[in-house]
């Protein structure tokens, strides 16, 4: 079994990121810059907006974090989004989900410039990637593009399924991996929480993507020999034995599928640091664009 180990392909491809903003600022070129609004005080998106403002630092990037109380208003959010839309030395922003449930997350999304739109979830992107045309890719589904890549995991022809169907993760997963592309050329099948036969069809599955959100949903028994199993769950579960009350789980029982699995992403360490870095790279093409 070999470890998709997405913390070091991360660390990997954010010195590559620090390397080219060395050389932009060599030559006088402008920093690239990130913003992200951050609505209300979630623990979990707390936590990943300061990954992220983290990320940023470390190679070299300037950020802004914009933290607003939970009561603001949808058209205060308007607002802020019309200002950095407006801000020429922000190249790409994004608006941490989920939204406090008074805010129509569509109608914020939509109002996010399309050229800076570097989580890729604005329809002018979510179309152009339809039609494999250039555009920001959603920065979960190309994280996973990249460590399959990476990893030199075979996608060409075989069968893949995808347990979700969510905007962005499990329906961009399933059109990036059936275009002609690397890690791509798969037959892809699409399950979600109406499907039937699940077992059935994840036994028959060369790869595996989870992104349902249900802890260590997929177990041992639900899965073929020399299978790749990509997690991207990500659930906060009691735990008194630690010192922050939690731990972090995936969709993914690792125990007993990894016993059976050729390639497999961990949690934590997996999908998720792979997500903050193509983030980071969506904001330096955002940059070098401008
Ligand atoms: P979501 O809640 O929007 O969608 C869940 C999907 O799972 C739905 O399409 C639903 O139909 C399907 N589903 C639910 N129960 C099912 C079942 N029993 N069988 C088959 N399908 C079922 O989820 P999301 O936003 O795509 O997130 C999924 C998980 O991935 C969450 O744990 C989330 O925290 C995590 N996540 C991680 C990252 C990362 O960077 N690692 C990024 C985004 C989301």
């Amino acid at each position: 079994m070999i470890l998709l180990d997405g913390k070091a392909t991360s660390n990997q491809l954010k010195e590559e990121i620090a390397a080219s903003v060395k050389k932009l600022k060599l030559q006088g070129k402008k920093t690239p810059h990130l913003a992200a609004i951050l609505v209300g005080t979630d623990g979990a998106s707390m936590t990943y907006v300061n990954s992220k403002v983290k990320a940023c630092e470390r190679v070299g990037f300037n950020s802004t974090l914009i933290e607003l109380p939970s009561e603001t208003t949808e058209e205060q959010l308007l607002n802020e989004i019309d200002l950095l839309n407006k801000d020429v030395d922000i190249d790409g922003f994004i608006v941490q989900l989920p939204l406090p449930k008074h805010i129509d997350e569509q109608k914020v999304l939509m109002a996010v410039n399309p050229d800076k739109d570097v989580d890729g979830f604005h329809p002018v992107n979510v179309g152009k990637m339809t039609l494999d045309l250039p555009c920001f890719l959603p920065a979960t589904p190309y994280g996973i593009l990249e460590l399959l890549e990476r990893y030199n995991v075979e996608t060409s022809g075989k069968n893949v399924v995808i347990i979700g169907r969510s905007h962005i993760v499990g329906r961009p997963m399933s059109i990036l991996m059936s275009q002609k592309r690397k890690a791509g050329n798969a037959t892809v099948t699409v399950a979600h929480s109406r499907t039937k036969n699940l077992k059935e069809l994840c036994l028959q599955a060369d790869i595996i993507v989870a992104a349902l959100g249900i802890p260590e949903f997929l177990t041992g028994d639900m899965v073929k020999e020399g299978v790749t199993i990509i997690d991207v769950g990500i659930t906060r579960v009691d735990d008194a034995t630690k010192k922050r009350g939690y731990r972090l789980a995936g969709d993914v029982h690792f125990e007993s599928v990894s016993k059976k699995a050729a390639f497999i992403t961990p949690v934590p360490g997996g999908v998720g640091p792979m997500t903050i870095a193509m983030l980071l790279q969506n904001t330096l093409l955002a940059c070098q664009r401008n």
